[in-house]
């Protein structure tokens, strides 16, 4: 069967290859893939060598995000041939910690996970792919292709799930939220705050193209000149940029109580100037929690297809920017300037 293949770090090796059909070890789920998003993850392992290679290969299966359907699954699996499925990506460590031992993998302890095409593991990337039932999470089949979109909502239902955790400290409702990031994660974040009713701002840097009018069209306030002239303080913030500066900026920024969220995961190394002190006593006299998230366990990709079902598709469906088909997949590595999702079609 055709795969999208890539030998990380030499973005040049990035090919279709003929590998063997998926193995009966990988799971008992036998999934025909349909399509795979591309992130920045993808890009990073590709451009920068990011990830883990499988034990013993010098070239892996590209993607995390997918979308499939069932074709071949036990009775008792709960699932049926035809089902539209996306699939896990994280797999518990062996040892196992304390939390892989409870299927809390997004918690990993000892960094011993893997990762399906990220680390360690192939990815879903290939025409078939297999997994074990548990790590299928079954779609609205009304969703269609806008399932591809299951992984990074996923991410973002962990995020709102452990913000809403924090805030069940002290009695307090948010209000206003604001997003850092109009990519798929910071849009997706704020498709999750509109549908719990909340007043949410994205600030990103364009000032033209999709990304204003999509903020807009949900029912969002967008904002393009920085998080100093917002002219309120945020209750929650969704950092999904991971841009180092933005990242201390937005530690100032909340309102008593506030919550913030980081999800971007950095690249670079750059070094920041930032007023420390302030920063400190802004936390500390307003009783703020700075976070990070990553991964999503089982419950999350379960809320989070509940929330694409329930979100305007044709709204999801702008989401999905640009579509390759596998034959010229190395070029869903390029980012084009009004880019939010590209998709790279598995079929045929
Ligand atoms: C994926 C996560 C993964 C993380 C770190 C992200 O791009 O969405 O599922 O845990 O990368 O490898």
């Amino acid at each position: 069967m055709k795969a999208c293949t890539v030998s990380p770090g030499k973005i040049d090796s990035a090919a279709v290859e003929e590998v063997p059909e998926p193995p009966a070890d990988d799971g008992e789920v036998l999934v025909e893939g349909l399509l795979v998003g591309v992130c920045g993850t993808d890009v990073e392992i590709a451009r920068e060598g990011y990830g883990v290679l499988p034990a013993g290969r010098r070239r892996m299966t590209l993607f995390h995000e997918s979308l499939g359907r069932v074709l071949e699954v036990p009775g008792e699996a709960g699932l049926a041939v035809g089902d539209l499925v996306a699939g896990i990506v994280r797999r518990p460590d062996p040892v196992p910690c304390a939390c892989c031992a409870i299927d809390q993998w997004d918690f990993c302890r000892n960094g011993q996970y893997t990762e399906r095409g990220i680390k360690g593991m192939d990815g879903y990337g290939s025409a078939r792919w297999r997994v074990p039932a548990k790590f299928a999470v079954r779609l609205d089949p009304a969703l269609a292709d806008l399932g591809v979109l299951l992984e990074p909502t996923s991410v973002v239902a962990k995020a709102w799930d452990q913000t809403e955790k924090i805030g069940a400290r002290a009695s307090y409702a948010p209000e206003r939220v604001l997003v850092t990031g109009a990519g798929p994660i910071g849009l997706l974040a704020a498709m999750l705050g509109v549908q719990r009713g909340l007043d949410v701002h994205v600030v990103d840097r364009v000032t033209e193209g999709r990304k204003p009018q999509l903020v807009a069209d949900l029912g969002a306030t967008y904002h393009s000149a920085g998080v100093d002239s917002l002219g309120f303080e945020p209750d929650i913030v969704m950092e999904a940029t991971g841009v180092g500066q933005l990242v201390f900026d937005v530690m100032r920024i909340g309102a008593p109580n506030a919550i913030v969220c980081l999800t971007g995961i950095s690249s670079g190394h750059h070094t920041v100037s930032a007023d420390a002190d302030a920063i400190n006593k802004e936390l500390v006299l307003g009783n703020e929690v700075v976070f990070g998230s990553v991964n999503a366990g089982r419950q999350h990709y379960e809320q989070a297809a509940a929330a694409l079902a329930r979100a305007d598709r044709s709204w999801l469906d702008r989401l999905i920017t640009r579509r390759v088909p596998m034959a010229n997949w190395p070029q869903a590595l390029d980012r084009a300037a009004d880019d939010v999702k590209v998709v790279v079609d598995l079929r045929g």
